[in-house]
């Protein structure tokens, strides 16, 4: 059995993106409109010879107060189901009240955490993740899931603890 790698976060971070990315094709459902994947999916993915399973999950609630209960949930799922998680966030929106839930409650899993700051698409836009530091959950990892800045350094991580 494959060890699996949860990509959680807000709605419209780019997860599907991420996914993508480390999958290699165009399978995950990438949509302008958030909330579009559906529960969660997994996917095979190689890495420098390893493989593992990748876990897109979606379907979270529009408005704030159901988006906060559902992001709670799926990372409640990760923890109990998942050998790691990545945090996604959004290094163009910066740290909002949703992430800082998340990230509250990882904090506390006994499941390794690694943070991506997506959205990172140029070296001027890699300052501004270093904010992502505040939540508390060691280096975050600036990276461009749409053009894959950053991703082999995340992989490499992943693997790494995985
Ligand atoms: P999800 O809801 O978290 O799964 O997010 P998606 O993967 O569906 O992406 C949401 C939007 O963000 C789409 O319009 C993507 O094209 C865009 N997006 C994803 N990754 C990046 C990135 O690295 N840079 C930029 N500029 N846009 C991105
Ligand atoms: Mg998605």
């Amino acid at each position: 059995i494959l060890p699996t790698v949860a990509i959680v976060g807000r709605p419209n971070v780019g997860k599907s993106t991420l996914v993508n990315r480390i999958i290699g094709r165009r399978e995950a459902v990438v949509e302008d409109v958030p909330g579009v994947t559906r529960d969660r999916v997994s996917y095979e993915a190689l890495w420098n010879g390893r493989t593992f399973m990748v876990q897109d999950t979606g379907g979270w609630e529009q408005d704030a107060k159901g988006m906060h209960r559902s992001i709670a949930q799926q990372a409640e799922i990760a923890m109990g189901t998942a050998d790691l998680i990545v945090l996604v966030c959004d290094g163009t929106v910066g740290i909002t009240a949703a992430d800082e839930t998340v990230a509250r409650s990882l904090r506390r899993a006994d499941t390794p955490v690694i943070l991506a700051v997506n959205k990172v698409d140029s070296d001027k836009a890699e300052l501004d993740a270093a904010e992502f530091w505040g939540l508390g959950l060691d280096q975050p990892y600036a990276i461009s899931a749409a053009h894959g800045r950053g991703t082999a350094d995340l992989l490499d991580e992943i693997l790494r603890q995985l």
